[in-house]
């Protein structure tokens, strides 16, 4: 941790001296091509991502063994130049690095803990277009995150379960692993036959031969890296058309009794694409693991993975993501409240439609509790403070009492409009919470500065707004 804080000073100065350069001294033609930085200095992960490219899209091809927990990939990178470029980094956990080439050209390589960083043989020029090639090879790792729980590629008795939130897509594959940079992917994974990878977007095809299978998965809309998959294992796959044409693909692993819940899926996408708008991506689905040791079930792109059977409010919430989250996604970590709140809330309204307990009730039900509870009512869900409370319970719960506030304040009329506004307006985007305030206020007609500061941004329980 200090490590890091140390490195984000060392590169705050190195811009500022840059700066100052290029403001005295910069020659009259000549391109300086400088390195891109190590991180885009996320508040909570500053290291993550990196400075100087775009990716447009991942090509990711590997072979994975469960007995031997070996992968043996090729990574292939289509990215653009943002600034004239001698150098840049991907993230990437461990691995030994085999062939290294930028458009063809072998590169030089260094590696400084989550950072690859790559030399191309000549500098590239700022809107050009590069394609980065990375053989990687060895077991890739469980990442523990500031919160204690686990993610990154995570063994089972039969294959991988695979999440990535909010820093574990690296430990399976080099990526620019910051949710402001979303790409296009495609996933050639090749597993012993028997097995079956779940992997994000479309399922292209499917071939047995010589006891090995290769899947290869098509995700055609943006995705922000760590929603990234590609859980395997053994499964029984359901390929199914909902309304609208719509592919979906429900994976159980055959251990786990049928679980019914999953008959609701449909409904579900049904009713949030009535209420939030047209269903973002071009598949859906769910994987249905035994992976209990993960303790939690994430909103992967197109098909949320659940590490044991999902309650129908827990299917919900994952499904709910795929708006908010997923298709509307926060630029930097500690507006996580625009993921969980809005998908807490997703399950309260689910209950309400489906006639159980309604939304205001949840809402009153929370507000019950003690203004001298504070574990219930600090952090506030606007500024968790630290990474330690980025899926602390009051991100969620005040966060989507929050919503239920703004609701009971504007009317059902303005709210869904503002659901829906949001939905449209930043589709495939990345947003801030200064954003969604400014676009309530516009729906709404009303000022809302003190109400957003009382419910996301005071580290007590509201009591006026
Ligand atoms: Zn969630």
């Amino acid at each position: 941790m200090d490590r890091i804080r140390f490195r984000h000073t060392l590169l705050k100065l190195g811009v500022v001296v840059l700066a100052a350069v290029a403001l005295t001294a910069r020659p009259a033609a000549a391109a300086e091509f400088t390195p891109g930085a190590p991180g885009l200095g996320d508040p909570f992960f500053p290291l993550a991502g990196n400075g100087g490219y775009d990716v447009g899209h991942y090509s990711l091809a590997f072979t994975y063994d469960p007995s031997t927990r070996q992968l043996d990939g090729t990574a292939t990178i289509h990215a653009t130049a943002t600034q004239d470029l001698s150098r840049f980094d991907l993230d990437l956990r461990g691995f030994d690095i085999g062939r290294l080439t930028v458009d063809g050209a072998p590169a030089t390589f260094t590696r400084d803990g989550q950072e690859l960083v790559i030399t191309p043989a000549a500098g590239l020029p700022a809107g050009a277009a590069f394609t980065v090639v990375v053989g990687y090879r060895g077991v890739p790792s469980i990442v523990t995150d500031p919160d204690e729980s686990i993610e990154g590629w995570v063994p089972t008795d039969d294959g991988a379960f695979v999440v990535g939130e909010p820093q574990g897509s690296p430990a399976w594959y080099p990526a620019n692993d910051n949710p402001r940079d979303k790409a296009t992917y495609d996933f050639t994974v090749t597993v012993p036959a028997g097995l079956t990878v779940m992997a994000n977007g479309v399922l292209d095809s499917q071939t047995t031969a010589s006891g090995r299978t290769t899947f290869v998965w098509r995700a055609t809309s943006p995705m922000a890296p760590y929603l990234a998959t590609a859980t395997l294992g053994r499964f029984d796959l359901t390929q199914t058309t909902l309304r609208g044409g719509l592919p979906s693909y429900v994976a159980v692993d055959p251990t786990l009794s049928t679980a019914s819940v999953l008959k609701k899926l449909p409904d579900i996408v049904d009713f949030y694409s009535s209420i939030y708008g047209l269903y973002p991506f071009e598949a859906v689905g769910a994987v249905v693991d035994d992976a209990k040791v993960v303790g939690y079930s994430l909103e992967t792109q197109t098909k949320p993975v659940f590490d044991r059977v999902p309650d129908e409010a827990t299917l919900a919430h994952e499904l709910s993501h795929m708006w908010f989250g997923d298709s509307v996604t926060l630029t930097e970590w500690p507006d996580i409240w625009l993921h969980e709140g809005f998908a807490t809330w997703s399950e309260w309204i689910w209950s309400e439609h489906t006639g159980r307990k309604s939304a205001h009730k949840w809402f009153k039900t929370l507000y019950n509790t003690p203004a001298q509870d504070t574990a219930f009512w600090t952090p506030p869900p606007g500024n968790p403070g630290t990474a330690v409370y980025l899926f602390n319970g009051t991100i969620y719960s005040r966060g989507a009492m929050t919503l239920q506030a703004l609701r009971e304040k504007v009317g059902d009329g303005v709210f869904f409009k503002i659901m829906r506004d949001w939905a449209a307006d930043h589709r495939y985007g990345n947003v801030t919470t200064q954003q969604f305030i400014a676009l309530a206020e516009q729906d709404s007609g009303l000022q809302l500065d003190h109400f957003f500061n009382v419910w996301l941004y005071q580290p007590e329980k509201p009591t006026s707004w």
